[in-house]
């Protein structure tokens, strides 16, 4: 019988070993930069806790240390080979990985695109071997000289590729990616040390760490500063996350600095940040980006991590429990973290806000007109001195007593309400004064601070319309007289189809003729202009994306609309009280820091800070 199976005399043919490797080495170190997370993951496997990264000439020669166990001199001699790992023996162990590496192909692959050199030293035998491969030839193993650990040389990297050199972006453009990647192993290490060395200047050093937050603030405080980074954890079912987050009041140009690791691996996945993204919505403005690092960890058998050759993308079994599960956690916190701030921002020599004593405040309302020539009184004889104000505090000069101070308890709630988050953080600012007609000023013991009427307000409308909506619930007002909203064919028809969507919004509407609907009621704290607008944008949006178009999708932006229209103007005169009421009013909601769009609703100094601007602390 004839072999059918030989490969002599056929056109197909097994390739070379050689040709194999170099097409693998296509895949897992297609850059430097992959080339140099392989290095520090065998390192990492091996247990070191201090990693050396060396660059020169560009990218092109490298040198990766560690003080990890070393190998002995017969793994040595095999880890070079394709396949040859330490880390895994059979499928099962596939879906059970403690260790970066599993492939055993990152060594064989480098070697065939470089001369490449490695030295080590076993941590049992205590002998150190050496040994050298120049482009996927390997020498043998011989005796070397060294203290601990394993150091790779690689050297003249792709230079047998050529081809491979031209889809290599700019010198500047590669060793960047390599600074990047060395980041992003620090974010997933902070109990190793590493510094990156190129030329001879030290570029990044970070030591050990025992806590992942003070390794991100190591890392991410580049572009942002640490007092503006929180951190939140949550765990559901066999779900556990941590994220390392900024306030969404200070921001970066672009998404580049939210990293995201699963199972302790860095990962690209733009379901995470699209979650991560979505819970800062309505607190961002266009372009404005948050920094952050998310830590994912799931059971083993609820995700792929290997999927991709240079593993940096994974598969989840159900993608959007873990959507879901970082928009909640992040969002929840976000809800939260204005306090936080407010905590950091404290100088030493300050009394922490939390301590603050209510017992001295005085509760008593004023009427408009008072409330009017107190108003001129203060701009008059504002006093802001940070000793008398926080000795006295709120025993303040005759002419302030009269200003309400409202406690939690005394936000007043109408039947069937209940606060979102019982704080009080705008209610017990004082009010001192409206300044060009547009902003609240005020003071607390802390700080000195400028609140954006219309901005404040705005929020304020905003959160109580999403609460509304949440709740299936709205106090609504019905019109005497309905107003008449004229629409083409198209609009009937897709009215027709979503007006239960309409009246979830708190908008009733009704079809009185063709093309020609009716507003009867909506919600009783909104304009009606402001109804009429969100109504057109709605059916603007609608007309066109017919085809993606539902509404819940743009449930936010329709009542930013409804909000900003509603909302007390700059240029309108305001009482104390009514100051006062506005600032009491936000504490019902959480996220009051932020307009809808995403704008500050506050500015705020800190004593300490102005203390230090008029020369009084050095
Ligand atoms: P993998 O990491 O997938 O096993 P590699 O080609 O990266 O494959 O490495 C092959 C083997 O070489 C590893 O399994 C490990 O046993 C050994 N090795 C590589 N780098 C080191 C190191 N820095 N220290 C100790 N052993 C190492
Ligand atoms: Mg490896």
């Amino acid at each position: 019988m004839e072999n059918l199976t030989s490969f002599q005399d056929t056109e197909i043919k097994l390739l070379e070993s050689s040709v194999v490797d170099q097409i693998a080495a296509g895949e897992v170190v297609e850059r430097p930069s992959h080339l140099i997370k392989e290095l520090i993951e065998n390192s990492i496997d091996a247990g070191s806790d201090k990693i050396q990264i060396t660059l020169w000439n560009g990218w092109q020669n490298l040198l990766v240390k560690d003080n990890g166990k070393g190998m002995s001199a017969r793994d040595l001699a095999k880890c070079l080979l394709r396949h040859a790992t330490s880390k895994i023996t059979n499928t099962e162990d596939l879906w059970k990985l403690s260790s970066f590496g599993f492939r055993g192909e990152a060594l064989s692959s480098i070697s065939s695109v470089s001369e490449v050199l490695i030295k080590t030293i076993s941590k049992k035998t205590n002998k150190a071997q050496q040994l050298k491969c120049s482009f996927g030839k390997m020498g043998l193993v011989e005796e070397s000289k060294m203290d601990i650990g394993t150091e790779v040389l690689v050297e003249n990297l792709f230079s047998n590729v050529p081809a491979r050199l031209k889809f290599l972006k700019t010198e500047g453009a590669e060793v960047s990616s390599i600074k990047q990647t060395v980041k992003a192993m620090a974010l997933c290490h902070p109990q190793v040390e590493f510094s990156l060395r190129i030329e001879n200047e030290i570029v990044l050093f970070y030591q050990k760490r025992n806590s992942l937050f003070d390794r991100n603030i190591d890392i991410l405080s580049d572009k942002i500063s640490a007092k503006f980074l929180h951190f939140t954890e949550a765990q559901q079912d066999s779900l556990k996350l941590k994220i390392i987050y900024s306030s969404p009041k200070e921001t970066v140009k672009s998404s580049k600095s939210i990293w995201i690791f699963v199972q302790n691996r860095w990962i690209q996945d733009r379901m995470i940040t699209s979650a991560f993204m979505e819970a800062y919505k309505n607190l961002l403005m266009h372009h404005e980006y948050p920094v952050g690092a998310i830590y994912l960890e799931l059971p083993a058998d609820q995700v792929d991590i290997n999927v991709h050759p240079t593993k940096s993308q994974v598969k989840f079994v159900n993608s959007s429990d873990v959507y879901k599960f970082v928009l909640k956690t992040l969002r929840s916190d976000l809800e939260k973290s204005r306090w936080l701030e407010v905590g950091s921002q404290i100088s030493q020599n300050v009394k922490p806000y939390f301590n603050f004593n209510f017992e001295e405040s005085k509760n008593i309302k004023l009427n408009d007109s008072t409330a009017k020539s107190n108003q001129q009184s203060h701009q008059e004889q504002i006093i802001l001195s940070t000793e008398k104000y926080s000795k006295n505090l709120y025993q303040t000069k005759n002419h302030f007593q009269d200003v309400v101070v409202s406690k939690a308890q005394d936000v007043v709630l109408k039947p069937n309400e209940e606060p979102a988050h019982r704080v009080t953080y705008w209610s017990n600012f004082q009010v001192l004064a409206q300044l060009n007609l547009t902003y609240i000023v005020c003071q607390n013991e802390n700080q000195f601070i400028l609140v954006d009427q219309h901005a404040a307000h705005e929020r304020v409308n905003f959160e109580k319309l999403m609460k509304s909506y949440k709740e299936d619930r709205f106090d609504i007002q019905n019109l005497l007289m309905p107003i008449s909203v004229d629409v083409t064919t198209e609009e009937d028809d897709f009215l027709q189809n979503n007006v239960l969507d309409f009246v979830k919004l708190g908008i009733d509407i009704e079809k009185t003729g063709p093309n020609l609907w009716c507003l009867k009621s909506h919600p009783s704290f909104l304009k009606e202009s402001a109804v009429i607008k969100a109504l057109t944008s709605l059916l603007n949006n609608y007309k066109n994306n017919p085809s993606t178009f539902f509404i819940e999708k743009t449930v936010a932006d329709t009542f930013a609309t409804m909000a900003c229209h509603s909302s007390i103007r700059a240029g309108q005169s305001l009482s104390i009280d009514q100051m006062q009421e506005l600032l009491t009013n936000m504490d019902e909601y959480p996220l009051s820091s932020f307009c809808p769009h995403g704008r500050p609703v506050s500015v705020e100094w800190s004593w300490y800070e102005i203390e230090k601007k008029f020369g009084r602390i050095v």
